[in-house]
Order: C-alpha cells, then structure tokens, then sequence
C-alpha cells in the first residue's frame, strides 16, 4: 500500500504526473536527430525561464553541486581570487567547493538570516583595483535559511566599482520559482538543477553561460573532464554529447520548460509569492519567527521558521515523517536543531500547502509546542480566500 502525501522539503520537490511520465521513455539512440530535437528545445526553453536571449546553456548528468563545478574548472585556475559571502549552508557548500579546487576565497561573513551584502562586495571590489578577484559567487535564494538576495545590486556593487569580475549565480532553488533575470543582471553563470523549480528527479546540472564567461573558459587552467564546456559545445553540435546523456530527465526537462512557460512566468512567481505568504501567515499566527530576518529576504519557495528556545526543530521533522508521512526540512548547519522548513516551491498549490501547514500544526502541538490547533490554517485560508483567481488564470 502506498500513502502517497506531497513532500514540503524544498527540493526534491513534488512531480507533476505529466512531467514524471515524460521520464519515462523508451530507448532512442542518443547520437541520432531525435534526441537533438529533446536536447535543443529543452536549452531553449531554460534559456527562456532565465530571461536570457543569449546565454549558451549546458545540461549534464549530474545535480547543482555539478553546475557550482561547471562553472569554477571552467573560468578559473588555481589561485584565482574569489569573492563570497557565507550566509547559509548552500553558500558555504559553493566557497568549500573553492577551496578544494585551490582557489583563494575572499569570504564577507554574514549572519544566517540574512541576505548577501552588496554593499560590503561593492567596498571590497572598490579596494581590489588590481582586479585580482576573478568571480563573485552570490546565492540568489539561500535554502538553508529561506533568504533571498538581491542579485541586482550585487551587479550594481559591480558597475560601481567598474569592476571586471565575473558574477556567478547560484540560483538551484529560486530559477523556475522565482524571477531570475540573466541578461538585466548581468549574470555571467546562472547554476541550477532539475529537482527544484523543475519538478523533475533529480539528476541535472543546468548552467547558462554569458558570452564573457565563454571567453573565460579559453585560458581558464583548472582540470576538467566531464564538466568540460568545450567537449559538450563540440557534441550539441552533432545532437550529442561527449558521453551519454540522461536522455529521460532531458525529455522531462523539455515538457517541464514547456509547462512553466505556458502558466506564465509571471504566474508561477506570483504563485509561489501567494502560497509563501499564506505560510508566512500561519506563522505569523503561531507566534513563531522565520529565520529569514526581514521582509525584503523572505523566500517565495522556502521557510525556515525558528522554534522556542531549548526546542529540537528536528523533532518536528521526524514526528511528521513518521507520525504522518509527510516530509519537512531539517535545519542544516548553523540552524541545526533551531528551525525546521517548509519548502513550497515546484509543483504546489495553494490547497497543498493548507495541508502542510495543518500537519506542521499537529506535529508541534503532539510535541507540546504552545500552539492552538488550526491557528495556522485558518490564517493561510484567510489569506487564500482574500487572494483568489491566480490559480484559475494560471490554468486557463
Ligand atoms: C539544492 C541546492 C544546491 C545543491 O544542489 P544538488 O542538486 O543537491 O547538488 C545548491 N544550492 C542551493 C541554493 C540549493 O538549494
């Protein structure tokens, strides 16, 4: 028997049935036109959901943590300066990957919680008029802490300082979710996966490269074999890659690229602002803080909410799996134990995220959290019934 419950942990996120069916599908050669006719509409469609009309996008077997490699072995040698804020434990993940890469990390230490600081990039780079910092890493939405920042004036901090560097841009839980603009930013490597804003399994690096990142790849030194830019540039040229390809999770990718941008991208950021908000409201009405420390950083796909004092926030997470199937997210690193999150991003509505909230409810009031028994609820319906009709336009 199955007991088959949406999952609220912010990536894997939940399939739509179209989208898993996609996935699954018969063997076709993978160095033929047919696959070239999945591979190219699929890159085009990515490069549409990035607002980009030029960025060159590279899909490969692999996840995120692939799109962070593809994007230092192929712009960088070892010793490159980088410049990076740790603010959460998917930022600290990227500066670790620098690290053992040989890179120097000129890291700004900011407080989980809150988001980067453009004005504290915009002094460093002001500083660096040698121009040794190579790349600026910035998280566009950190998953850790359920904060997002503002990539706009991390490219102005660049702009006013007159500053070469190239902007690298992790935005594995916010592109597909949340408004991502490539080209206005001025992103020169956008990085992302297949199981967040894309509904798919896991099993996708997706990265975008602007032109300026592509000259960079020619005299960049560090080694590279499988994320190689080069060799897969060489095989899109023949419908095929340097290896063999996730030919099923391409073919999802493609549908998954189509479906969003048939909702609109414009309705699927305000579906997801909507449904963030009805949480942020039950929340609100349990008395409990996010993580994320003010309003202009609170994520449209993620919630880390902090729990009382002398409370495991894990607690929470385990009751639920195993009190009533369903799936949150623990707290990682520096939050470990402090806050339990709810991923609303993906394949979510309104109605679906009710249910998350009454069960988050329920775990917190079984473990003796003082908290009234569909507080929460009704203030997300509240909220829902006050904001109807997007869901309806989206589908129409
Ligand atoms: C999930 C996530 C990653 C890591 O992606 P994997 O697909 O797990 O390798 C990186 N950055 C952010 C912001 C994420 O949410």
């Amino acid at each position: 028997m199955s007991f088959q419950n949406p999952v609220f942990i912010p990536g894997p996120t939940n399939m739509p049935e179209a989208i898993r069916k996609a996935c699954d599908m018969p063997t076709i050669d993978h160095r033929s036109p047919l696959f070239g006719q999945i591979l190219h509409p699929a890159r085009a469609g990515v490069q549409e959901i990035l607002k980009s009309e030029t960025a060159e996008i590279f899909i490969f077997p692999s996840t995120g943590t692939g799109g962070w490699e593809t994007a230092l072995t192929n712009t960088l040698s070892a010793g490159d300066t980088v410049l990076a804020a740790r603010n959460g434990m998917f930022s600290h993940r990227w500066i670790d990957m620098c690290l053992r890469h040989e890179l120097n990390v000129k890291i700004v230490e900011t407080p989980w919680g809150h988001g980067l600081p453009a004005d504290r990039y915009e002094e460093i780079l002001k500083a660096d008029t040698a121009h040794q910092i190579k790349v600026v890493l910035a998280t566009h939405n950190e998953t850790a802490t359920g904060v997002k920042s503002d990539i706009a004036a991390v490219r102005k901090a660049l702009d006013a300082a007159n500053h070469p560097a190239l902007l690298f841009v992790d935005g594995v839980s916010s592109i597909g979710s949340m408004d991502f603009r490539f080209d206005e930013w001025g992103v020169d490597v956008a990085v992302t996966g297949s199981q967040k804003g894309f509904m798919l399994p896991a099993g996708l690096a997706i990265v975008g490269f602007s032109q300026k990142a592509l000259d960079a790849s020619k005299t960049a030194q560090l080694p590279r074999t499988f994320f190689d830019i080069a060799d897969m540039t060489k095989g899109y040229a023949a419908n095929a890659y340097p290896y063999t390809p996730a030919v099923g999770l391409m073919n999802g990718l493609l549908l998954a690229t189509e479906t969003l941008l048939k909702e609109g991208l414009d309705n699927v950021f305000a579906r997801h602002t909507r449904i963030a908000s009805g949480v942020r409201a039950a929340v609100d009405a349990w008395g409990l803080e996010l993580c994320a420390a003010t309003p202009d950083v609170y994520s449209d796909t993620v919630s880390a909410i902090k729990t009382p004092e002398g409370f495991n926030a894990t607690d929470i997470v385990t009751h639920a799996a195993e009190q009533y199937g369903v799936a949150f997210g623990v707290g990682l690193g520096e939050v470990s134990g402090k806050v339990f999150r709810i991923g609303h991003l993906g394949s979510m509505t309104d109605v679906m995220a009710l249910s998350g909230i009454a069960t988050a409810e329920m775990c917190m009031v079984d473990l003796g959290l003082d908290i009234k028994l569909g507080s929460g609820v009704a203030a997300a319906q509240e909220y829902y019934r006050s904001t109807t009709g997007l869901m309806l336009k989206s589908a129409a």
